[in-house]
């Protein structure tokens, strides 16, 4: 089925970046239509997997900090004077996209096809998980309980007075460990690889034994803790060692999704962020990004916001620039 409506903005994406990108949208007057993704997209998002958020003002209280003021949002926006202006397509996904001369080409996760003038594209990260028994759900419990973070600035003040693990073996990691340590320097911190070979050059490896963090490389063949997760104790090593830790954090990189900017040939960094404008615009005119997904950005839910407002802002001077001058074109007839 195809729809001939050329809509002027679509959204892809519910997370953080894709709510502030429909709420400014609206609230600018412009129709919106929005893909929140399908319950696959939802359960391998990370606004799915965010519990306790505790660095931005009054999202304390929130038992899902990102899930549930999201929902807030989308409900106050169909009880306002702009719930016309939002065509949420709930639980569908995008799964193609093309650009015909200046409009997009869009198919969703039912086969039904869209077109649109700009596109705001927050689709989002996941953190890679750790195998540990030969699957990654048995970090799950200790994931949800927050005994097992993934963030440094959303949760690294969890380590406080806490012996702390890091599990991971790049450059990356390491300097996880280097700042949980001169933030917090919290009682005890290692770094577990998880049976990989540690990578990490000269210089960091110095600053590891500077400030004693040591590194095993043996294989975690057991998880210690109690109450579905709540309290975890440590980490039983193949080579006998077991790691006595209250905290952990993961860090080992991430799954960008970037099929649909790959789809556009947008241009991607060495990592798969894709590159933008101070605006958010990509190589691909009229082809916004906000949020994890775009390049150079810290990945937290205030810079999802900012981004997406540069977006969706940033359209808007694009749209009123081409109906003033249509108007005034028409006015000169
Ligand atoms: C465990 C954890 C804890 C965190 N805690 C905090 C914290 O306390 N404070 C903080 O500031 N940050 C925190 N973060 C970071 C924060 O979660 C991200 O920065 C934020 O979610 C980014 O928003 P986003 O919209 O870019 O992506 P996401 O929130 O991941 O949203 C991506 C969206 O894209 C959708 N999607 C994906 N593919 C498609 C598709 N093809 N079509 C349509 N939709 C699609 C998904 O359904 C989802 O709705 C945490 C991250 C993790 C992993």
């Amino acid at each position: 089925m195809i729809s001939e409506k050329i809509y002027p903005v679509c959204v892809i994406g519910g997370g953080s970046a894709g709510t502030m990108a429909v709420l400014r949208t609206v609230l600018n007057n412009d129709e919106c239509l929005f893909f929140p993704g399908s319950p696959k997209h939802k359960k391998k998002s990370r606004a799915l997997w965010v519990r306790k958020v505790e660095n931005v003002p009054a999202h304390f209280n929130y038992k899902k900090g990102i899930e549930e003021p999201n929902a807030e949002t989308l409900k106050w926006i169909d009880s306002s004077e702009f719930k016309n202006k939002l065509i949420n397509k709930k639980n569908k996904g995008v799964i193609g996209v093309r650009k015909e001369g200046e409009i997009f080409h869009l198919t969703d996760t039912d086969g039904t096809s869209y077109l649109a003038r700009f596109i705001i594209l927050c689709t989002g990260v996941m953190d890679v998980q750790p195998e540990i028994q030969g699957s990654i759900e048995t970090v799950f419990d200790y994931a949800n309980a927050q005994t097992i973070d993934y963030c440094l600035i959303c949760d690294g003040h969890h380590v406080l007075n806490k012996k702390t693990a890091v599990i991971g073996h790049d450059t990356g990691a390491a300097w996880i460990s280097i700042m949980l340590h001169e933030r917090y320097d919290p009682p005890a911190l290692s770094i577990i690889t998880n049976g990989q070979k540690s990578s990490f050059d000269a210089d960091t490896t110095k600053l590891l034994d500077a400030y004693g963090i040591q590194v095993h490389e043996s294989t975690v063949t057991e998880i210690i803790g109690e109450e579905k997760g709540k309290i975890l104790k440590g980490f039983v090593l193949e080579d006998g060692v077991t790691i006595n830790t209250d905290i952990a954090f993961v860090s080992m990189g991430m799954i960008v999704y970037n099929e649909l900017a790959k789809q556009l040939n947008a241009e991607l960094d060495v990592r798969g962020f894709v590159k933008t404008d101070v605006n958010g615009e990509s190589s691909v005119p009229g082809l916004f990004v906000a949020g994890d997904l775009r390049a150079n950005m810290r990945k937290q839910i205030y810079t999802a916001w900012d981004s997406a407002v540069s977006a969706a802002i940033t359209i808007n001077q694009k749209l009123r620039v081409s109906k003033r001058e249509s108007y005034l074109k028409a006015l000169s007839k």
